[in-house]
């Protein structure tokens, strides 16, 4: 292929983005070439944009990095060998696909025990755009897929604005809430009504979660959260202290605490009152917290005394992305998915995309690197 593409670079913190051509490389044998038709910015693109979330590896400034994960696309060309997706369907030029953004080695010890999400290889081919293949990431015309990476076809009646987010925010939550076992006459705490908060709600009632409670402080989210089945919410505005929000917590569980507490605000300082919200043998599942520099405090006696267990997790397994779009596609009439894209822009205005989430005017905004 002899044609360009353009990369929307991430040049450094709160600094604009810079819109930059390279070669659009043929596939290799096992990789695809993915023309992305819609990106988003995830609050983890929002962290790594302020400075929360350290993505340099040791680069200093001008930073020339590739960022954003959560997209969809069409194959644009086909490496020897691919043939179907992980679901065993054909592929063909011209598909659209879904895949993971991270890129699991296969052969560490993690890997090898099937346990992916813990691989520590999985960002090894994150490099500068400078670098082939130049595609590395959502923020431009092309991505390269490796073949690592698991991919599926989006089924027809699935349009992008629901498929651009299922490879980050809902895989995730469908992986965490079934690795901590929540399901059938649990209750759940959902800390914080973001992108994955309101997908958490979602595949929580799929799995007959009882009870799902949901925190947040935004008039905009909680009433989201209620569209999406939250039983009850807790308004920080109303509840202001920790401690309120642990007593509110305990009040409508019977006095016991919930079975499962998701952290998915992406703070540390919300993690000390999520334990306390546990009941005795309960599961805290930290999932929001990404950012390395950032600590508090907790009792680890809590944990002791109460049995309970701290679940974190990276990354899912390629199970959990075909679940999503399967969710998508057969649910979308029960949860109002279509909700959570609030606005689209094309990939040059992606400064002001990056402007309005990070004010908390936009939910979650999608750029059109062709629009
Ligand atoms: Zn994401
Ligand atoms: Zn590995």
């Amino acid at each position: 292929m002899n044609e360009t593409g353009i990369v929307a670079v991430f040049t450094g913190v709160r600094k604009p983005f810079a819109l930059r051509e390279f070669p659009v490389p043929n596939p290799e044998p096992g990789a695809i070439l993915v023309k992305v038709q819609m990106a988003n910015v995830c609050g983890s693109d929002l962290h790594i944009w302020r400075g929360e979330y350290d993505v340099y590896r040791g680069q200093t400034e001008p930073f020339c990095l590739a960022i954003g994960h959560e997209m969809v696309g069409r194959i644009a060309a086909l490496g020897e060998e691919v043939t179907h997706d992980w679901a065993g369907q054909p592929l063909a030029v011209g598909d659209r696909i879904a895949y993971q953004y991270f890129c699991p080695c296969g052969e560490c010890r993690s890997c090898r025990r099937g346990t992916t999400p813990r691989c520590l290889q999985g960002h090894r081919y994150r490099c500068p755009p400078t670098e082939y293949p130049h595609f590395n990431a959502a923020y431009g015309q092309y991505y390269y897929l490796r073949k690592p990476q698991a991919v599926f076809k989006v089924p027809e009646n699935v349009p992008d604005v629901l498929a651009g987010p299922a490879n980050c925010a809902l895989s995730q939550v469908i992986d965490g809430l079934k690795r901590a076992g929540v399901g059938q006459g649990d209750s759940l705490v959902i800390q914080g009504a973001g992108g994955l908060g309101i997908n958490a709600i979602a595949v929580a009632k799929e799995r007959q979660v009882s009870q799902v409670i949901v925190i947040d402080g935004i008039a905009s989210r909680l009433e989201l959260a209620h569209d999406f089945g939250a039983d009850v919410t807790i308004d920080l505005r109303e509840f202001r202290t920790p401690q309120s929000r642990v007593r509110r917590v305990h009040e409508l569980t019977d006095g016991q605490g919930a079975d499962a507490v998701m952290e998915l605000v992406g703070s540390p300082g919300v993690v000390a009152e999520g334990i306390e919200m546990l009941c005795n043998g309960g599961v805290y599942l930290e999932i929001g917290n990404i950012n390395q520099r950032l600590t508090c405090e907790f009792n680890p006696a809590s944990i002791v005394h109460g049995g309970k267990t701290i679940l974190g997790l990276m990354w899912y397994e390629p199970e959990s992305l075909r679940r999503a779009l399967e969710l998508l596609s057969t649910r979308a009439d029960r949860y109002p998915f279509h909700k959570l894209l609030s606005h689209q822009y094309p990939l040059s205005a992606i400064d002001e995309a990056f402007r309005q989430q990070d004010s908390g005017a936009v939910h979650r905004a999608a750029l059109l690197p062709w629009g």
